[in-house]
């Protein structure tokens, strides 16, 4: 599965924990992430992670248009609700794109982790399905 992943600053830390946690589960699978928050996964648990520009250079926007193309199976964005960023607009269309597409996602820590028992479970499987019919 590919599952992209998405940290505010003030969850940047949050966000290597649960990667730490769970690397077992998530180096079965293709990672891609906004610029810093893949750099400092990287480091932190040594998964391979595609990287693309930072969020404010418009890193969510690449992730989104791969929503778009239904290449992303799984989205983990631990968002910061309590600050104001610039560059908001296009996070929001990020969510509406996994509404329209039906992308499961993660917006905190606690969905996080249901997602990611889910997907070892094998309940994001119809996914796979899906790209085989294709
Ligand atoms: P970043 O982007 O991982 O490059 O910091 C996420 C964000 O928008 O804060």
């Amino acid at each position: 599965m590919n599952i992209a992943i998405i940290a505010h600053d003030s969850k940047k830390e949050l966000m290597i924990q649960f990667c730490i946690a769970y690397c077992g589960i998530l180096c079965k699978h293709q990672i891609c992430a906004t610029g810093t928050t893949g750099k400092l996964v990287e480091e932190a648990t040594g998964l391979n992670i595609v990287k693309f520009l930072s969020g404010v250079q418009g890193g969510d926007q690449q992730i989104a248009s791969r929503i778009a193309c239904n290449e992303i199976d799984m989205v983990l964005f631990f968002r910061d609700p309590l600050t104001v960023k610039e560059h908001e607009p296009n996070e929001m269309n990020l969510l509406r794109l996994c509404d329209v597409h039906n992308i499961p996602i993660a917006t905190n820590i606690a969905t996080g982790e249901m997602l990611i028992h889910g997907l070892e479970r094998g309940d994001l499987d119809w996914r796979e399905i899906l790209h085989s019919n294709r």
